[in-house]
């Protein structure tokens, strides 16, 4: 059965939608400062990834639980929005517990459907922003499945981000953006807004601008872009992480671009 999503809404009023913030929470002190210098260069909703999905075991997989009290004081303190990633019903339970404002579904959870049926079932009656990533895989109808779970559970504000697609042919990327699977995810849900994370698709600092660039010239509703206060000492996603006034210099130029109204 081919789904209409007529009734999605969008939860983007300010077009482009900017969220940023680290990669991965690691101390009150860090999310803090982050945000503060944040919410001085209009960025909208804060971003930080609570529990890490790792490749392997044994790296560093998340504070977990204190965090989510870090976040809420985020919000408390700046007035920011926050946004972090949920991957099972458990932690769709704390999040909700903590008023965390949006939620976005992980790559590698998107490629899993009976990971995000678990937690679309879960989600049943809550009315939260789910933002959704694209899967590891370039399968289109993988992303697609996962947005209909949702939109099935009764979730109406619905964000698609494209996040690149797993890659071992090119230097260039960490992963590849495949532009012409967003595009055409865009052409068969028209209403459904998309942003771009230029962070992961980019894998390197250097790289961010120009994908950023090109997600504004396919006309994507936002941009999510990791920023750390250190990135040297991040704990995770180091490299390609902004330094908040990197962030601000970036937001300038495609300001002056006329990127950003
Ligand atoms: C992240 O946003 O830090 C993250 C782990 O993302 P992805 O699921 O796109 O790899
Ligand atoms: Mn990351």
């Amino acid at each position: 059965m081919k789904q209409n999503f007529k009734d999605l809404s969008n939860i983007i009023l300010k077009r482009p939608l900017i969220i940023s913030g680290p990669c991965s929470a690691e101390s009150q002190e860090q999310l803090l400062n982050t945000a503060k210098k944040l919410k001085d260069i209009n960025v909208n909703v804060f971003r930080a990834g609570i529990w890490k999905p790792r490749t392997r075991p044994n790296g560093f997989e998340g504070v977990g639980l204190p965090a989510l009290e870090w976040l809420r004081n985020v919000k408390l303190t700046t007035g920011l929005k926050v946004i972090t990633e949920v991957a099972t019903p458990f932690h769709l339970k704390k999040v909700l517990e903590y008023d965390i404002d949006m939620i976005w579904i992980g790559a590698r959870t998107t490629g899993n459907p009976f990971a995000v049926q678990e937690i679309a079932d879960a989600i049943k009656g809550v009315d939260i922003p789910v933002f959704i990533k694209n899967p590891l895989i370039p399968d289109l109808n993988l992303w697609i499945g996962a947005i209909e779970r949702f939109y099935n559970s009764g979730i109406k504000n619905i964000v698609a981000i494209h996040r690149g697609f797993y890659n071992n042919i090119s230097q260039e990327y960490r992963n590849l953006p495949e532009w012409n699977i967003p595009v055409e995810l865009k052409s068969l849900i028209p209403n459904i807004p998309i942003i771009c994370d230029p962070s992961h698709i980019a894998g390197k600092k250097e790289l961010v601008a120009d994908i950023a660039r090109k997600a504004l010239d396919l006309n994507f509703d936002g941009l999510m872009i990791e920023s750390h206060i250190n990135p040297q000492q991040a704990f995770t996603d180091q490299y390609q992480q902004l330094e908040p006034n990197e962030l601000e210099i970036l937001l300038r130029s495609l300001e002056t671009e006329n990127f950003l109204k």
